[in-house]
């Protein structure tokens, strides 16, 4: 922008695709070449991969077909209520509702047949709060959203009269049902997260597995798309482990941080090779039909380490990542202009910080943001625990692409 600061809204995605974008030989591959470089500097564009085999599983040739991402990671595609109108456009979220399965875990003292069972019945609980919701919702009247049904935004309302209500047509849109802190659910479990152990990893798939197949199960029975989300929490990475040490105590590598963490992800303070977090990941996005994202964080300047950067990106196709995006450190002295790593001192101008702080760019749940101040506790904690996640020379070049070797990828 003006004067070379980084755009923090709105996200932008590049969506890759073979024969399109995605190899050397195709007619937009200069376009993903920049488009890495693009982030490689700025954080965004993030990537989505039209590949992947659910998601390529909708797609008949037009552009309506081809899933878009929201930009931090909600997904609509699939539609149990109009399998006709397989569609992104027109459609949309119409709540979400996340659980807590660190608690579960907790609560179930190493049982896995309880842990289930409690599993069960939040899952009863929380589809039926969502059918409540539901049931005010579809009372609405066209004049209640003249925007999104009185323009004919919304899919099928372009039929509706001023005073129709619009319950017929939203059927259209998703409930999805959410968790967060698979990582500690399983470090409860287990004695080890998935970044630890197989064990760990096979427990957390069939756990993922069993809330998608129970979400599947509500669909084919109601006809509404009821559908499994990764969260974002936001504030509810912080709010919900602060309640259960409260309740429960300190526990050492559940409760004992200020934060539980994303989704299916393991864990920010955890030291892991980029390429085997994405391999961990990556089946997890299969299941999360209602949406989700997969982050690597590297350490110093990629824009001189393109090659990784790339190999990053085409690791997470290979692998089946639906959404996945690169972190890295971008900091920008507004008094010299100097955009990129700034330690204690500004490598253009000298100056250290005073009265006039360096703007630091980070990523918080998908969203980028020039200050953590205003942010939550936890979601502070979560990023300041953050570790680097290194290259190895062999993975880039396992994506066929020549490593150079003057830059450290090791982070
Ligand atoms: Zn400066």
């Amino acid at each position: 922008m003006g004067s070379g600061e980084t755009p923090i809204f709105p996200i932008q995605i590049f969506r890759l695709k073979e024969g399109v974008s995605f190899n050397p030989e195709d007619p937009n591959y200069d376009l993903f070449k920049q488009a890495c470089a693009v982030s490689a500097k700025r954080l965004f564009p993030n990537f989505s991969f039209l590949d992947a085999s659910f998601n390529a599983q909708y797609y008949k040739g037009t552009p309506e077909t081809e899933v878009a991402y929201m930009g931090c990671r909600t997904r609509v595609i699939g539609n149990t209520y109009d399998p006709q109108n397989e569609v992104t456009p027109g459609r949309g979220n119409l709540s979400f509702t996340s659980i807590n399965l660190p608690r579960l875990a907790i609560r179930a003292h190493g049982d896995l047949e309880l842990f289930f069972d409690l599993l069960d019945q939040k899952l009863d609980l929380s589809c039926e709060q969502m059918l409540a919701r539901f049931d005010i919702q579809k009372r609405k009247k066209v004049y209640n959203m003249p925007f999104l049904m009185g323009q004919g935004v919304w899919t099928g309302s372009e039929n509706l009269k001023y005073d129709d209500e619009v319950g017929e047509v939203l059927k259209n849109g998703t409930l999805s049902l959410g968790f967060i802190g698979l990582a500690e659910t399983l470090k409860c479990l287990t004695g080890e997260h998935h970044g630890e152990s197989e064990r760990a990893q096979n427990l957390g798939l069939e756990i993922i597995g069993h809330m998608r197949s129970y979400l599947d199960k509500r669909a084919a029975q109601s006809q509404l798309n009821f559908s499994l989300l990764a969260t974002p929490a936001e504030g509810l990475s912080g709010r919900f482990v602060k309640m259960d040490r409260e309740r429960y105590g300190s526990i050492e590598g559940i409760t004992d941080r200020e934060y539980y963490t994303n989704s299916f992800h393991v864990p920010v303070y955890y030291d892991i090779n980029a390429f085997k977090k994405i391999e961990l990941e990556a089946p997890y996005h299969a299941l999360t039909n209602a949406g989700h994202i997969s982050y690597v964080e590297l350490d110093g300047d990629p824009t001189h380490n393109l090659e990784a950067f790339e190999a990053i990106i085409r690791h997470m196709k290979e692998c089946g990542v639906g959404y996945g995006s690169v972190n890295h450190p971008v900091d920008r002295d507004s008094v010299c202009g100097y955009n990129g790593i700034i330690g204690d001192r500004c490598p253009k101008c000298g100056r250290e910080e005073g009265n006039i702080p360096f703007e630091r760019i980070r990523r918080i749940t998908g969203y980028l943001v020039g200050t953590l101040d205003r942010f939550n506790n936890g979601k502070r904690a979560e990023e300041s625990q953050r570790v680097k996640h290194g290259v190895a020379v062999a993975d880039i070049e396992s994506e066929g692409i020549v490593a150079h070797t003057d830059v450290p990828i090791e982070a």
